[in-house]
């Protein structure tokens, strides 16, 4: 797509199926969670969305709470997809989410259907839009019956409000489980978005059930969206020498400093010097790894610059890992 930027277009991101259905996704894929809040420069915001979509970067992943305040993300690309990339809405892959707190009170998070539709109903219309082409039930809500989440999902799907719908976080169990209501209840689940990085490969991890809940998906068909490639910045050169300022770790952000331990940062030197000596940045080869494997469908990265995006997508073109680099991963703890 031209988002009539003027940019010159680039070869097209390869796609991916989204598991068994015959939506097909952008191995790369933007998320919103970060560096879309009201306090972020609404110019670099517009900049990083178009460029992405300019680059093929068509996937685009949001979720009711992304700010904040919560709703802020919907609301900036609510004002891109009506004053930008108008005309374009059907090359884009728009998602979001409903899960975690976002308002006050009984029905503000969880996964029941009053709050799920309800959400989604405030999503839509933050982002001047109909349908999302992925509604998520976000997290697993151990106080409400699946039967119920997987329900709003497929009333999702019926009432036109999502053209597809998923899981995200939930254990290789409860996704088997959520496979089994959903072929109950008549709804097909199309991916699971689930975090993964060379710093945390717990989709790999076999469960007490014997099945990791990369199996799990395979076998069943369910797409598996990978997020945080990055480990939100750690994964890259960003905290190598120090903490920069203008960092997600400085800016009291989600990467919390503590997790900059001195052995994390011992893990993450070796890894940079491995894929130094193949020529490349850390930051493309911790993208390459997480989509190595094909039932991987998306990778979803986050970006506070154009130019960071620009980088991570030379994961694409990126060679396939050494052996030394894939031995050094295997070899750190899972998560
Ligand atoms: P990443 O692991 O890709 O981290 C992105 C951050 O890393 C950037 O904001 C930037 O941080 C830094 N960075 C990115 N590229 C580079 C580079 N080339 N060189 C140096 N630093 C770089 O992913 P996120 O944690 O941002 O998550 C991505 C998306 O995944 C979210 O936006 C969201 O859509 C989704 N997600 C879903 C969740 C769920 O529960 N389903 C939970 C979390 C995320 P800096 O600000 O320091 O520049």
């Amino acid at each position: 797509p031209d988002s009539g930027t003027g940019r010159p277009t680039p070869s097209p991101l390869p796609l991916r199926p989204a598991g068994q259905s015959g939506l097909a996704l952008p191995v790369v894929a933007l998320g919103l969670w970060q560096n879309f809040a009201h306090r972020d420069a609404f110019a670099r915001q517009r900049e990083i969305v178009l460029g992405a979509v300019d680059r093929g970067v068509t996937h685009l992943d949001l979720a009711n709470n992304y700010g904040p305040p919560g709703g802020a993300a919907e609301e900036s690309l609510g004002t891109l997809l009506a004053r930008d990339l108008n005309g374009l809405r059907d090359e884009l892959v728009v998602t979001t989410k409903a899960g975690y707190r976002m308002t006050p009170g009984p029905y503000g998070e969880g996964g029941s259907r009053k709050y799920l539709l309800s959400s989604l109903d405030a999503s839509l219309r933050r982002l001047g839009l109909d349908h999302v082409d992925i509604f998520y039930s976000h997290r697993f809500d151990p106080t409400t019956p699946l039967t119920e989440t997987i329900g709003a999902l497929a009333t999702a799907v019926r009432s036109g409000r999502a053209r597809y719908v998923g899981i995200s976080s939930y254990s290789a169990d409860r996704t088997r489980e959520a496979l089994a209501v959903a072929a109950d209840v008549g709804v097909d689940l199309t991916v699971t978005q689930v975090s993964y990085s060379m710093l945390n490969r717990w989709i790999e991890e076999p469960t007490a059930g014997g099945s990791s809940l990369l199996d799990v998906a395979g076998d069943a068909g369910l797409g598996v969206v990978a997020f945080s490639p990055l480990a939100q910045g750690m994964l890259t050169d960003r905290y190598l020498a120090d903490v920069p300022p203008a960092s997600r770790a400085a800016r009291g952000g989600p990467l919390r400093p503590e997790l900059l331990t001195t052995e994390n940062l011992e893990r993450v030197r070796r890894l940079d010097a491995l894929a130094r000596a193949q020529g490349r940045t850390l930051a493309r080869t911790a993208v390459a790894w997480a989509m190595r494997d094909p039932r991987v469908t998306s990778v979803v990265v986050g970006a506070s610059s154009l130019d960071q995006l620009d980088e991570t997508l030379r994961a694409v073109d990126t060679p396939r890992l050494s052996e030394d680099e894939l031995a050094a991963v295997a070899q750190l703890p899972s998560d």
